[in-house]
């Protein structure tokens, strides 16, 4: 029988519900158990990819091509199970599912209401992750305990052990425990309220994580294991981790937040097997080399807008023995202060994707300064349609190439929209989204990273490389790496007079993993390093040897 955990928050949003999550499936599959991990989220919107990244940071996309948020990255980041289209659901998609079956007639004249009709189909959601190769089900409940629109999935967690069995799940509640400077202490009262409030709707946490700056001493523990009705061991600690998030798993297993679910579940394991993880800190705490990327980007102030880039290039570091150092710029203060002002110094600019026009001139002007410097360059989806811009405007003499997105009467659409896009006229989910086939071209850089002929990779874009340029483009120097196995749409480009410019129309940031860092971004990290280092022409080290291949490794882990 499947065991559920369910995951509350309460006291404050942005807890760190997604990092807790994913830690907690983390060491249960370093036990052994098998798990799978999904996200309710009580916002209305059916997916968030309509949002701005303003709203919940950036839109995380999965293989099967679904649109979801970004703490399922946290979950493919920090586990292996393959996450799909069941594994994130809002309101908006619960009540799209009812409201579509009362449509059919499927409620038989009943009046359709939030209990049982709405908690029901969210009852299957959660159920539709179990299945007999399935130990675990960590379930996420987004939001914060007492938000009114939260209300519906507490209910059906509440009732959810009628339908499996008390002793099938596990209820997490996850608390902020602050010290106040002016007394001097910690306060459990905020804990007690929030638990207070879960007991209203009827839901008894098993165990309780409490978010800290400070320590919480074994007699404050006690206070709060005996308010809130718990046992001393399932009142574990997290404290606040300045260094690296990937340091909370381990956190969590130092206090036996796993020995604790294992046992209450009674599985009988043995202890978890963190050496991966181990190594891995073991070369964030001891860097052998330091390295500073420049994130050019719209929402660059925003610091979960380009979430998994900042994380996969902290991939790279740690897989180069590296300290990376990443700055945010926003690409509109490019065409105010110019690149030189704001670039100089930096052994590596990337540009990651986005949409709309506001700061494309000042990416433009990034790129510009990337190629005729020879600084190391990685254009990522709309970095890529950039990169074909700049050189199309600088190289091939194309004055005033543009994408159709931003100037729909350009005389050069460099870039344009996808065919199978013309007539697409709904924003939701209709993007070329998810896995997507490229063949790589032998002895191109890109095939130097992967070591592959071809390769999957997540996509979402509308706007695609224009072929009518090719030829032209080609002649000039650029060569185009990467191509659908048709051959008609292009990939990767790169140019090969050039240290380190590669550009890609996927989103490579969606497959790497602090234990496997995605190859090119190893391999653009690993440039950077090189051009600060000024080594170019030394025999290779052993960074430099081929790295494992997460996007095939990921494939043969399905089959
Ligand atoms: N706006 C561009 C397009 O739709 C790029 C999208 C992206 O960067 N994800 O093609």
């Amino acid at each position: 029988m499947t065991k559920h955990i369910f995951v509350t928050g309460g006291v404050v949003s942005s807890i760190g519900k997604g990092l807790t999550s994913a830690s907690i499936g983390m060491l249960l599959e370093a036990r052994g158990l098998r798990v799978k991990m999904q996200k309710l989220d009580p916002y209305i919107n059916v997916d968030p990819g309509t949002m701005s990244p303003y709203q919940h940071g950036e839109v995380y996309v999965l293989d099967d091509g679904s649109e979801t948020d970004l703490d399922l990255g946290h979950y493919e980041r920090f586990t292996s199970g393959t996450l799909t289209r069941d594994s994130n659901y809002t309101t908006g998609q619960i009540y799209l599912r009812v409201i579509e079956k009362e449509r059919q007639g499927f409620f038989l004249g009943k009046t359709v209401q939030v209990i049982p009709h709405i908690t029901n189909e969210i009852r299957d959601a959660i159920l539709r992750m179990a299945d007999p190769s399935t130990d675990v089900v960590i379930t996420e409940i987004g939001g914060t305990v007492g938000d009114i629109e939260g209300l519906p999935f507490l209910e059906a967690i509440r009732q959810f052990p009628l339908a499996v069995g008390r002793e099938n799940c596990l209820f997490i509640h996850l608390t902020l425990v602050p010290y106040l400077k002016a007394a001097a202490e910690i306060k459990t009262k905020p804990t007690q309220h929030s638990v207070g409030q879960l007991r209203q709707i009827g839901i008894q946490p098993d165990m309780l994580i409490c978010r800290c700056e400070q320590s919480i001493s074994r007699e404050e523990r006690e206070k709060i294991a005996l308010f809130c009705n718990v046992p001393l061991e399932a009142v574990i600690e997290e404290k606040d981790r300045d260094f690296s998030i990937y340091e909370v798993p381990l956190s969590l297993r130092d206090h036996r937040l796993d020995e604790f679910i294992t046992k209450r579940f009674g599985f009988v394991t043995p202890p978890p097997n963190l050496d991966a993880w181990d190594s891995l800190m073991f070369s964030l705490r001891n860097p052998k080399h330091e390295v500073s990327i420049a994130v050019v980007g719209k929402y660059a102030e925003h610091k979960d807008a380009y979430k998994s880039i900042y994380e996969s290039i902290d991939h790279a570091g740690i897989h180069h023995k590296a300290s990376v150092r990443v700055a945010r710029i926003l690409s509109s203060d490019i065409e105010q202060e110019g690149p030189e002002r704001l670039l100089s110094g930096y052994d590596g600019i990337l540009i990651p994707g986005g949409f709309g026009e506001r700061g494309i001139e000042g990416k433009l002007q990034a790129i510009r300064y990337a190629r005729e410097r020879e600084i190391p360059f990685f254009g990522i989806c709309l970095g890529m349609q950039c990169a074909a811009i700049e050189f199309g405007r600088s190289i091939v003499g194309l004055t005033d190439a543009h994408s159709t997105e931003f100037n729909k009467d350009t005389p050069h659409p460099v870039i344009c929209l996808l065919d199978e896009q013309r007539n697409v006229t709904e924003l939701g989910g209709t993007m070329r989204l998810g896995a997507q086939p490229c063949k790589l071209i032998p002895n191109s850089l890109a095939h130097q990273a992967y070591h592959l002929d071809s390769i999957s990779e997540r996509h979402r874009h509308r706007y695609e490389f224009n072929n009518v340029y090719r030829n032209q483009f080609e002649a000039h120097g650029m060569r185009f790496s990467g191509l659908s196995p048709d051959g008609s749409l292009v990939e990767i480009l790169e140019l090969p007079s050039h240290p380190f410019f590669l550009a890609v129309q996927f989103h490579p940031e969606f497959k790497s993993k602090p234990t496997k860092a995605h190859p090119l971004f190893a391999k653009f990290v690993g440039a950077a390093i090189e051009r600060r280092t000024g080594r170019k022409g030394k025999p290779p080290t052993e960074s430099d040897t081929p790295i494992s291949n997460p996007v095939a490794s990921q494939e043969s882990a399905k089959t």
